[in-house]
Order: structure tokens, then C-alpha cells, then sequence
């Protein structure tokens, strides 16, 4: 018997009572993870996921949402779908259902309804309200040159100032939930949903659905997961990264570093946060990120509630510092 735990980004939290519950009553980790992010899905204050979460350019809300289950490793993923609130949970269909990883747009549409997921008007009046307030203050662009400037100005004023950057660009423009689980039986599986970057390019699909890069679990070694700038994810495969490299020999918290200095190898002029959560079989955790002042959550089945830890801080240089002030 292993001890069961939860580790996941902080927004997760709200989920971490039902998913504690579900494991210590003998879940699998696929059943726990799942369970916590369909919470904040149905979280209508979340913006970065599921119900409530922001739309893109043309105000529609597209979600993307992973699962993958280090047992099999099987995974099953959606993207860019519209108009269903637990894309999690249609995930885990695409996984047990049908010979694919990933189905997206209309054809994922198509077999959420197939599978029987109601169909939900996912804007919320506060997420349109927010939207059109963006819309207004004229700083979401709504042609291709002016969208490829709006976003370059953004990573910009980020690498100037990210506290300040991120409060100018208002709240949850960016943000993902992802939970990490490992059950009684030591079974380890992630899962993942986002509506992506808020006033995205309509159709554009993230690391979150991708696995690999927003999340890999194998029982044999940990798992990890991603939120943040995903098009970093997705070309460095950051969360395959860190399992492949405590495959080949790395402790969690050096295979974890490792990845985060692969990130500043990326030619990207909109490089932006990517922040990284991780776990080994053996039950160590960690965060890291190339931003500081990010923080994760994790609870052992031992403990009553989520404790939030300062993410290492990797800088340009590959010097991991914990920045405590920052938390
Ligand atoms: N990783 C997500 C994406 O790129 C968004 C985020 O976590 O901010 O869609």
C-alpha cells in the first residue's frame, strides 16, 4: 500500500476535499485526478477552465483536457471543443471508447453528444462581460497582424515586468488546471483542462491536450504537467522531458530542472511563464517554473488539507532559486 496524494496547480484546490475522499475510500488516481478538475470546470469563477472559463477572439469558449493513466499509459484528450462543461470527462470516453488519443473540434462536439453529455452555454455573463470590456479598451485584436503584435507586446511587457504584465492583461488571461495522483495502489495518472489563453486565435489548441507536453504519468518512474505559454510545452514535450529523465537516471527535483532549462533553448519572441508540477513513484514532489514567484498544491492522505508550496525558480543562467518572498 502507498500512501495516496494529490499534487496540482493551486486553482485545484477547491477539489482537493473530493479528490482526498475518493482516495482514501480506494479510487484509482484516474478517478481522483478527474474528479478534482471536473470541480473547478464547474467552477463558473475559474476563467482559465471549463464553465465560466474566457473565449477566444470571437467569443466563443473553446476547451481543451487530457487525461492519461500511468498504469497503461493510455491517454485520452480534446481540443477546442465548444459547448460541453467537463471536457475532462470527454476525455476519459475518448480514452475507454474509441482506438484514438485525441479528437478535436466538431468531431469531439460530435462525440460528447454521442456519449451523452449535455450540451451547456459555456459563457458565463461575467466571462462576457470581461471579454467585451477587453473588446472596448480595443486591445484585442481582431485581424491576424494585430493579434501576432498584441501577443508580442504582452511576452514584452512580461519579460519586463510579469507582476505588473499580468495584472494589466486582467484576470485568469492565462491559467490551466492539472492534478497529479497516486492511489493506495500506487497507480499514478494526470489530468488536465483549460479554455486556453483567453481572446486566443480561434481553433488554436495548447500543450494541455497534448501528452507529452501538458502532461505524461508513468506508474514506472512519476508524472508531470504543465500550465502556462503551452506552445513551450509543446515544442520542448516538457512533461514527457521530466519522466524521461528520471527514466534515465535523474532524481525528481534534477530531472524537473533539467526541463526548465530546456524551455530557454526555444527561439520564441513570446516567450512567456511556463510553470511545471511533478511527482516520482516514490512520492516526492515538486514545482518549477521559469517565472518566480509561482506556487503549487499537494496533500498526502495523512494530512487535512492542501499545503501550498513555493515552485523553484530557474533563471536563464539554469540557477534554481526559491524565491519564499514571492509566495
Ligand atoms: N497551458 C495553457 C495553454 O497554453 C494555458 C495556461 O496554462 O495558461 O493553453
Amino acid at each position: 500500500m502507498t500512501t495516496p496524494m494529490l499534487v496540482a496547480s493551486r486553482n485545484a484546490a477547491v477539489g482537493f476535499d473530493e479528490g482526498m475522499r475518493l482516495l482514501r475510500e480506494g479510487a484509482s488516481a484516474l478517478d481522483a485526478a478527474s474528479a478534482v478538475v471536473r470541480i473547478v470546470e464547474d467552477n463558473p469563477e475559474d476563467h482559465t477552465v471549463g464553465y465560466g472559463g474566457l473565449p477566444n477572439l470571437l467569443g466563443d469558449v473553446e476547451l481543451d483536457a487530457m487525461v492519461m493513466d500511468g498504469r497503461t499509459l493510455k491517454a485520452g484528450a480534446v481540443a477546442a471543443l465548444k459547448g460541453f462543461r467537463n471536457p475532462v470527462l470527454v476525455a476519459r470516453k475518448v480514452m475507454e471508447e474509441l482506438p484514438h488519443v485525441l479528437l478535436a473540434g466538431e468531431g469531439a462536439a460530435r462525440f460528447a453528444r454521442e456519449m451523452g453529455f449535455e450540451e451547456a452555454e459555456l459563457l458565463t455573463d461575467e466571462a462576457r462581460r470581461i471579454w467585451q470590456e477587453r473588446l472596448t479598451a480595443s486591445d484585442v485584436p481582431e485581424d491576424v497582424a494585430r493579434y501576432y503584435n498584441h501577443m508580442r507586446r504582452f511576452a514584452r511587457d512580461l519579460a519586463r515586468d510579469p507582476e505588473q504584465a499580468a495584472k494589466d492583461a486582467g484576470s485568469g488571461v492565462m491559467g490551466t488546471v492539472v492534478v497529479l495522483a497516486r492511489d493506495a495502489q500506487g497507480n499514478i495518472a494526470v489530468a488536465t483542462s483549460t479554455s486556453g489563453w483567453a481572446w486566443k486565435y480561434p481553433g488554436r489548441v495548447g500543450d494541455t491536450p497534448i501528452p507529452g507536453a501538458g502532461g505524461y504519468a508513468d506508474n514506472r518512474y512519476g508524472a508531470a504537467a504543465c500550465t502556462g505559454r503551452g506552445e513551450m510545452a509543446m515544442r520542448a514535450a516538457t512533461a514527457r522531458s521530466v519522466v524521461l529523465y528520471m527514466k534515465m537516471g535523474l532524481p525528481l527535483w534534477n530531472a524537473a530542472r533539467e526541463a526548465t532549462i530546456d524551455l530557454y533553448a526555444l527561439d520564441d519572441e513570446f516567450a512567456n511563464v511556463l510553470t511545471l508540477y511533478a511527482m516520482d513513484a516514490h512520492g516526492g514532489h515538486v514545482g518549477f517554473s521559469n517565472q518566480p514567484g509561482r506556487t503549487y498544491v499537494f496533500q498526502t492522505a495523512e494530512m487535512d488539507a492542501p499545503e501550498e508550496r513555493p515552485c523553484t525558480f530557474v533563471d536563464a543562467d539554469g540557477k534554481a532559486h526559491i524565491r519564499s518572498q514571492d509566495m
